[in-house]
């Protein structure tokens, strides 16, 4: 019998709703934030009094005491599971917050909310979808009601979860599905191993590689003009609030063509190959070498900390979640391996000294002569480092993607 696996996809389309149902998510949005903040503020007082945290069962009875609370009648209008939600997400971010090894966009400690970042809320499986008539899509969400939305393509599976979130002016809904799926044969296409860099995206041991996504820098130098331009603005007034929507506008806008290129860079490797090999390097990792280690001190370290900036805005570890659930779908695995010495050992016959690396770019080995690109070179020699890794004890295997990868949503 063939074993299933279960694929999730999401699927996002712009709502259409009327005056009434606006002000609903509007309200509903409010309340959602309403109670991230008040029990993040209680979470911030116990850290404060040396008390431990309080779990996720126990803000819950505080989301009942508050719901009938007389000070806050409106939170009890509100449908409880998005609250519930709510502080699902605040449970797990402080709990992530704590964890060693978290990548440290992850571990940073939740922020309160503001409304001008656009609200968000979440519904579990209670919603669904139908098409009317007359050709609207509509989504049924709980104590708001039929919905229309702009459909482009149809949602296939199981509703698992519905996201909505409000951008400018526009509210979305983000529909998050699952079905089973009978487990792909085999892939039957080449392994191949991976460097991850900086001024190249991805080398692949092949010798081919991608660029980095040039929008990104143009995009963020934009995004530097316009904060700067907003902290010269009078807070709070008109000409402030317009170039904050337009900051906002130009984030989302970079985080989208962001997650493209990474989605379409993870499509064509998983396409291609069978078994991919990468480095087992968190972000934080990268980050700390720059600063250097007794074995090689860190030179321009200034320099490289203007790459480590980029180095974050790579998105490394969403494009290794993307890249596993793509594999996986296909047949194929993730394999993680040990970051050792991939830069200074030569990938032809072995020998490993700091004196083959020359430079950023170039890798000649002092002893056969071997030259290559360095990432070319570091790429062949973490497929060799996963040789023995799949042979000794069957490897890592690939990781269940992160929720934030199976999402495909921007960050
Ligand atoms: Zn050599």
């Amino acid at each position: 019998m063939m074993l299933g696996m279960i694929q999730r996809r999401a699927f996002r389309f712009r709502l259409e709703p009327d005056g009434a149902q606006r002000q609903k998510l509007a309200r509903f949005g409010g309340a959602a934030r309403w109670v991230w903040n008040r029990a993040l503020a209680e979470q911030k007082r116990r850290l404060e009094a040396g008390e431990r945290t309080a779990g996720y069962a126990e803000m819950c009875r505080s989301l009942t005491e508050w719901r009938h609370s007389p000070e806050t009648p409106w939170l009890a209008e509100v449908h409880v599971n998005p609250l519930q939600q709510t502080l699902k997400d605040l449970d797990r971010a402080v709990r992530d917050s704590f964890r060693p090894g978290t990548d440290p966009a992850r571990k940073r400690f939740p922020r309160f909310r503001k409304k001008s970042a656009g609200d968000h809320f979440r519904y579990p499986a209670s919603v669904k979808t139908r098409v009317r008539p007359d050709g609207w899509a509509e989504v049924w969400l709980p104590k708001v009601g039929w919905v229309r939305y702009r459909s482009s393509r149809p949602i296939e599976g199981r509703i698992a979860q519905a996201t909505l979130s409000e951008e400018g002016e526009q509210w979305f809904v983000s529909i998050q599905t699952e079905r089973e799926v009978p487990e792909p044969a085999a892939s039957e296409q080449p392994p191949v191993g991976i460097d991850l860099g900086v001024v190249r995206f991805a080398t692949l041991s092949d010798g081919s590689y991608f660029e980095p996504l040039a929008p990104f820098k143009r995009g963020a130098r934009q995004l530097a003009r316009a904060q700067r331009r907003l902290s010269r603005k009078h807070k709070g007034s008109k000409n402030w609030r317009k170039q904050q929507r337009r900051v906002a506008r130009l984030r989302r806008a970079e985080g989208r063509a962001r997650l493209d290129f990474l989605h379409k860079t993870s499509t064509t490797i998983a396409k291609n190959h069978g078994v991919v090999v990468l480095e087992d390097l968190s972000v934080g990792q990268m980050s700390r070498s720059a600063r250097g280690t007794p074995q090689e001190p860190g030179k321009n370290v200034r320099q490289k900390a203007g790459l480590n900036r980029s180095i974050l805005d790579q998105g490394w570890g969403m494009f290794r979640a993307l890249l596993a659930y793509k594999l996986a779908e296909r047949g194929g695995r993730l394999v993680l391996v040990e970051a050792a010495y991939t830069s200074q050992r030569c990938s032809e016959c072995g020998h490993t000294c700091p004196e083959n690396r020359k430079g950023q770019a170039l890798f000649c080995c002092a002893q056969c002569g071997y030259s290559a690109h360095a990432d070319h070179n570091a790429a062949r020699n973490i497929l060799e480092a996963a040789g023995h890794a799949v042979q000794a004890c069957g490897g890592k295997g690939h990781r269940p993607p992160d929720e934030a990868g199976t999402r495909g949503e921007a960050a």
